[in-house]
Parts: structure tokens; sequence; C-alpha cells
């Protein structure tokens, strides 16, 4: 529209979607004024569930034309780390960029150039297709980090694949949940548009229990809020199982009929009991023992199978995988796990019956149960309680993780742009960068992953000072941009030269992200940059075309049925966005009772782990975190780092209005902690092990129990008075998670650390 104000050219407004880790999708309507962003605002979505914006995105414009934003191309004149740089063409840094990946490629092979990605990136142009094309393909690719732990769990139960697989049920069926369970998770804070469907159904009646350590920002909405000590979470879970299975509150027809609980397990390997087991010419079909015919028989030919028992079949000792867990659980009795958790035993006992009498019931889980070493574990012992209830495919029931991303209805794009065959990468799990040998030379960078997704930061760093040429792509100036030798500019999402720049689908309805101003400086679109540059190693065919026509081909390509009245024309026609051929009520995930795990059954046994004792989900006491741990005594306070209010993860360090009320790290603990310290508020406090130090102005707060101290997580490295909380942090590989998915979450809250006055040369040295 053209407004009335003489002094404005022109004033429009471009409709788009968030695109921040935060796990929304917020559509924004964003003024334009004269070609800059001065307002952003909830643009209606198709789906009105999902209109909605958090503060954090009211700064957008401070956040697209920061100060720390790079403009142009920048190469390093100093030594790294020292932030020494200068503008350069981009022409010149690209022809580096090819220069010196092609001789390294000719000279170690393309093992020895690695990508790394950030979730700043378009999901169109995230570098993987140059990544699976360099070099003939087989290039290192740096994948996971943190926020997988809860998925892997759920996955081995439920069967799902991905990382972030959806589990749970949508965010609205809360309405129909008469008692919720919100685990290690703050909406309030980090999920807020999500946050006021936990609000509607607790004003409908909905019991919401907070499991939390601290006394959070959801907590304070709770209807009863549990707090057990930090990364006790699992034998809480093993606890309430205890309760729920002595009492007999379980669900025996759908353990039966749709878990692993009747399968039979061979006592002496831990597998499950298979016909080829008991004769070689036999199928390797599951085995329950059919109480009607008082014998081990094949899992479709029973007609009573066993929930419980220990039997002998042949000479081979078995027990049901239902008897394994309840003899697990029998000596988690309420008095013994509140000694594990620091909680009553009477809370212990009364959740489970709370939870068993309340049908449906469901449990939601947040990040803060991930990163303990052990929390695949956890989300398995906890999905059991879901499953021995009954509480699964159900409205109002199910466990997953809370992310306000997942829990719509399901509907898949067509395939982006095609690769030829030999198109590869070679894995490489994050947690191991750094830590093992790789024949990694140069690294490709999107984002600030050191500073985000990896622990232990001094061995970050010791591993990218070693490199031969670190190239980053980012917005801005951070921590892995500190240490490249090339940076480019990139757009961030609200920028592009092409009108449309991705596709998502989200909220049960189809969205395109659409420009909305030009790009800032000489910033480009990843989408151009990765075809700038395959276009200079010469595989230019495999990236003809914009990003509108990929988009084009995603939509009118989907072969999903919510798609059936979809076209990308019609999107724009629609301005942008479009409600999707789903259903109107809120999506109930396994609700037809099928599950991908190899059984098709719900699985709290994990056979493939047996042979680390982990086939079920055990409570291994050897993380840092536990007050058994050797390091408690030297170390005493278990350090954590939850999601702050201003930013998604580390989006938003840079705007003056969050910065304005958080201005800078603070190091929050218990007023007692503080005082036995000498710490008072305001002082700046070092807390520091054997991995590092990071200075921060303390703040006593009586919302964290004794014990336990806190650092947001996402502040720069510039903007911490000395070290970083990164230095502090825990990079222990868990052996289970690497048996099984090949890669293990990096374990952030298994770190303990000591704090002390900061030494007066360190105070304050940055602003
Ligand atoms: S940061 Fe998250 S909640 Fe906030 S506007 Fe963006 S998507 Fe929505």
């Amino acid at each position: 529209m053209i407004a009335n104000n003489p002094h404005c050219v022109t004033e429009r407004v471009v409709n788009t979607v968030c695109a921040h880790n935060c796990g929304g999708r917020s559509r924004l309507a964003c003024t334009v004024r004269n070609g800059v962003l001065v307002r952003v605002e909830p643009a209606p979505a198709p789906d009105d569930t999902y209109t909605g914006l958090c503060v954090r995105c009211l700064t957008l414009p401070q956040w697209v034309y920061s100060k720390e934003r790079i403009r142009t191309p920048m190469r390093r004149i100093g030594p790294r780390g020292s932030r020494q740089f200068i503008p350069v063409s981009w022409d010149e840094a690209l022809d580096e960029i090819v220069d010196r990946f092609s001789a390294l490629i000719r000279t170690h092979g393309s093992s020895s150039i690695a990508f790394v990605r950030s979730t700043s990136g378009s999901p169109i142009a995230s570098y993987t297709r140059l990544a699976a094309l360099l070099g003939g393909g087989g290039t290192s690719n740096f994948y996971g980090g943190v926020d997988m732990a809860v998925h892997m769990g759920l996955n081995s139960t439920f069967g799902d694949k991905g990382m972030y697989g959806q589990h749970s049920n949508e965010w609205t069926d809360r309405l129909n949940s008469r008692l919720t369970i919100v685990w290690g998770h703050n909406p309030a804070e980090t999920a807020m548009t999500a946050m006021r469907h936990l609000l509607n159904a607790r004003d409908a009646g909905c019991e919401v229990v907070v499991i939390d350590p601290r006394y959070s920002a959801t907590a304070v909405h709770a209807n009863w809020w549990i707090a057990p000590r930090p990364g006790s979470d699992l034998p809480l879970a093993l606890g309430l199982l205890h309760v729920l299975i002595r009492e007999g509150w379980i669900d025996r027809p759908f353990l039966i009929e749709h878990s692993c609980a009747p399968f039979l397990v061979r006592v002496d390997n831990g597998k499950y009991l298979r016909g080829s087991d008991l004769s070689p010419s036999a199928r390797s079909t599951l085995q329950v023992w059919d109480e009607a015919q008082g014998r081990a028989v094949d899992l479709n030919a029973a007609t009573a199978p066993a929930l419980e028992g220990r039997f002998a079949v042949g000479d081979i000792p078995v027990a049901t995988a239902f008897t394994l867990l309840s003899e697990l659980v029998s000596t988690y009795t309420p008095a013994h796990v509140a000694e594990l958790t620091d909680l009553a035993a009477a809370d212990i006992f009364d959740l489970a019956r709370a939870f068993a009498q309340a049908k449906p019931a469901q449990i939601g889980l947040g990040y803060g149960v991930d990163r303990y070493k052990h929390s695949e574990l956890f989300s398995r012992a906890a999905a059991a309680i879901a499953i021995v209830t009954g509480n699964v495919g159900k409205p109002g029931a199910g466990i997953g993780v809370q992310s306000h991303y997942h829990g719509s209805h399901p509907a898949r794009l067509g395939p982006g742009p095609e690769l030829p065959k030999w198109a590869s990468t070679r894995p490489v799990p994050m947690i191991e960068v750094g830590r093992r040998e790789l024949p990694v030379r140069a690294v490709f960078c999107q984002g600030d992953w050191i500073n985000q997704r990896m622990g232990d930061m001094n061995v970050s760093l010791h591993y990218l000072k070693q490199l031969d040429f670190v190239v980053t792509v980012d917005h801005f100036f951070q921590t892995t941009t500190d240490w490249s030798d090339i940076i480019l500019p990139a757009c961030t999402f609200l920028e592009d030269t092409s009108p449309t720049r991705d596709a998502l689908v989200f909220g049960n309805s189809i969205y395109l992200r659409t420009k909305v101003i030009d790009p800032v400086g000489e910033a480009r679109t990843d989408f151009e940059i990765e075809r700038d540059l395959a276009n200079r190693f010469g595989l230019g065919e495999w990236f003809q075309g914009t990003s509108e026509d990929v988009v084009r081909r995603q939509i009118d390509g989907a072969r999903d049925r919510a798609f059936s009245n979809v076209s990308y024309d019609k999107v724009v026609q629609a301005g942008g966005a479009m409600r999707l051929d789903v259903p109107t009520t809120p999506h109930v995930q396994y609700a037809d009772l099928i599950f991908t795990t190899k059984s098709g059954r719900a699985e709290f046994y994990c056979e493939e782990l047996a042979e680390l004792g982990e086939a079920l989900p055990v409570f291994v006491p050897d993380h840092e975190a536990l007050p058994a741990h050797p390091l408690a005594e030297r170390y005493p306070l278990v350090l954590v780092q939850t999601h702050a209010r201003q930013r998604a993860h580390s989006t938003f360090f840079n705007t003056s209005w969050t910065l304005e009320v958080w201005p800078e790290p603070t190091l929050e603990m218990n007023p007692d902690d503080a005082r036995e310290r000498g710490l008072a508020n305001g002082d700046m406090g070092e807390a520091y092990n054997g991995r590092g130090h990071v200075v921060a102005k303390v703040v006593c707060n009586p919302d964290f129990p004794p014990g336990m101290c806190n650092i947001t997580e996402g502040w720069k490295q510039q903007q911490y008075a000395d070290g970083n909380v990164q230095e502090l942090t825990n990079s222990e590989i868990n052996a289970g998670q690497t048996l099984i998915w090949g890669h293990a979450n990096i374990p952030f809250f298994d770190t303990r650390v000591e704090i002390r006055p900061a030494a007066p040369a360190v105070r304050g040295t940055r602003p």
C-alpha cells in the first residue's frame, strides 16, 4: 500500500514465515518502508491455531540491520582468532575457496573437505548438494550434536527414524487430556506461541504437572511442580513405573496387543526368542508363551499370550519382556527413588496414581531432559510409562518432544533437485570432531556451530587451529567466524533476489517463505552462494534454475494426499499460505497403532542393546551431574544452559531491545550457594572446572535449587567477560547411542563446576 506520509515513498506489508530454530514457524507480517524492514507483526495463519508471534521477532528490524552484520566477503589477515579481516570481492573469496579446496582434494581426497551446517540456512540451500557432489562425492559431513538423545530413545521405542521424529500428538490435543506432564520443558519462555495451548488445557480441567529442577516460568502456571535433582529423571521414571506395575495400574490389553510386553526374551543373551532358535528350519518369528497351549508359539499363532512369566523353552530359559521390566523397576520403590531424586516418596506415588487415574494422560518432553549422558534411556523409560498405561495412539494421550514444530498433521513436500547416484557424503558425528583422527583438512561452516553445537570448546578450538583452511557463511560475526580464513555474508530469511525462498509444511498448512527486502550489503542467499561455488567447481549442471523453480517442483510434485488441491500457483494466489487437505481435529500420532519397529509394536525392550546391558532403560549412575560422580567433590555445582526467553538458541543475541533487558551473560545460582562462596547479586563470578572457565555476573536466583547453576545458552564469545560457557561442557560419548544410532548426543548438562569470585583482572574486560 502507499502510505499518506509525504516523506514516505512506499510502504508495503509482506507476509513470510519465521525461520528461527525455536520450533515454531510463526507467520510474519513485515512492514517495509522505502525498502527497509521497519515492523513485524503476526500475520494470520491458514489454521488459526497457529497464528501468533513471540516478542523476539518484534526485534527483527534490529536483527537484520545489526552492527554485527557481515556485509561483504572477508579474508583473514591476522592470526586465527585475532578477528583481523579485510573486505574482499565475491570473486576473490570464491576463487580462493575453489583453489584451496581443489588443491586439498587433489592431494588428500574429497574426505579432506568437511561441511557443517546450522539451521540458519534455507532447507533447499544448506550446501548438502554441493557437499555430496564435490570431488566426485565423499566429502566429510559433520552432523548431529545436541537435542537428539530423547528422540533416539523414542525412535527405538516407536520405530521412527529421523533425529527429530514426530512422536507426539498435536499441541491442541492437550485439550483432550486429563493430565499432562511437561517434563524438562519450559514453553512459557521457549515455545511462547504454543504455551497458550497448555494454558487452554489447564483452564479446561487438564491437570498440568511440570517436572523441572527449577521453578520455571512454565512451572508457575502448573497445577503441580515437581523438582527432582538435576539428571535424576531416569530413576524418577523408573519409580513411576514401579508404582504403576506394583499397583496393577496398567493397561493389560494394550500391553499384550500393541507392545513388546509378551515377547519372550532369552535370559542367556538378552535377545528375543525366535522360531529359528528352536528349529533351524523354522522362520525367525517372535515367540510368546501361549497360556492356552502351555508352550511357546509364534506370535501370530497365540490365542492367549502371557504377559508375565519365566519359562523354559527346550533348554533355553526365557522371560516375557514385561516380566523383565517389572523386575528391573521392582527395586525403584518410592522410598529408594526419593533418595535418588531428592523428592518426597509420597509425591512419586501420588504422581503415578494421578497419571494412572487420569484417562487419557500424556507426557510432553523438552530438551531439558535431553542433555545428560543417558537421556535416551530416560526417554525410553518415559515412553514405557505411556505404554504400560495404554496412553499411546489416543486423543489426549501420547508422549513426544513438545517442540511446537511437530505434532500437526504430517504432510510431505515433493522431492527437491535430483542428484546423480554417486553423490554422497561421509558422515562424521559432531561429538567426535577434534576427539579422534579425521582426514579433514578444511571445513566449510554454515553458522556458528563451534559456539552452539560443540562441548568442551578448548578442544574444538584446538581442532580449528590446526586445520589448513576454514570458510564460514553467516549473517553475523560470531565465534566461528573469529576462527575462519574466509567469511561469506549470507542473506537472512528476509532477504532474497528471487520472490520465493523456500517452502515448508507446518501447522496443517503449506507456507512460502517470500522475499521481504533486498539483500543487506553484499550478502547473497545460500542458494546463490552454493550455486556460484558449484559453477566454479564445474558442477553447474546440477544447479540449474532458481529457488522458485525448486519450490514449484516440491509443491507441484508432492504425492501426499494432503496436497491434492494444492499447487504452487494456488499458494501464491492465496498470499503464500494455504491450509492442506488434512483433518480439522488435532492430529493423534500412532492412531492406527501401527509402529515402524521391526515387530510393528511399541518396544520398551531394545534387544540390540542387550550386549551393553541396556535392553531395558536401566539407570546407569555414571554421569557427571550425579552426586556420586568422582568430580562431585571438587566441582559441587551442576551447570545447565537453559534456553533463554530472549533468544532462539543464539538468534537475537545482538538485538538492542533484548540487550536492554538482558545486557550480558549471567551466572544464575541459588542465593545460599552464592553466599557460601562469598558472592552476592551483581558480583562477577568465575565458574571453572578441569576443562575451562567462564566469567559472568552473578544473579542470585532462589528458583534454582542448591547445587545447580545456569548460564543461558546462546551468548557469543564477545559477550562474555572472559572464557565461554562451552569451555566447561562435557563431551563424553555414550556407547549405547553410538552402537544403535552411529553417533552420540553431546551431554551439555552433565557438567560440574565450582564458582569463585572472579579475579579483578578479568572482571568486565569485555563490554
Ligand atoms: S522466534 Fe519462534 S515463536 Fe518467535 S516468532 Fe519466530 S517462530 Fe514464532
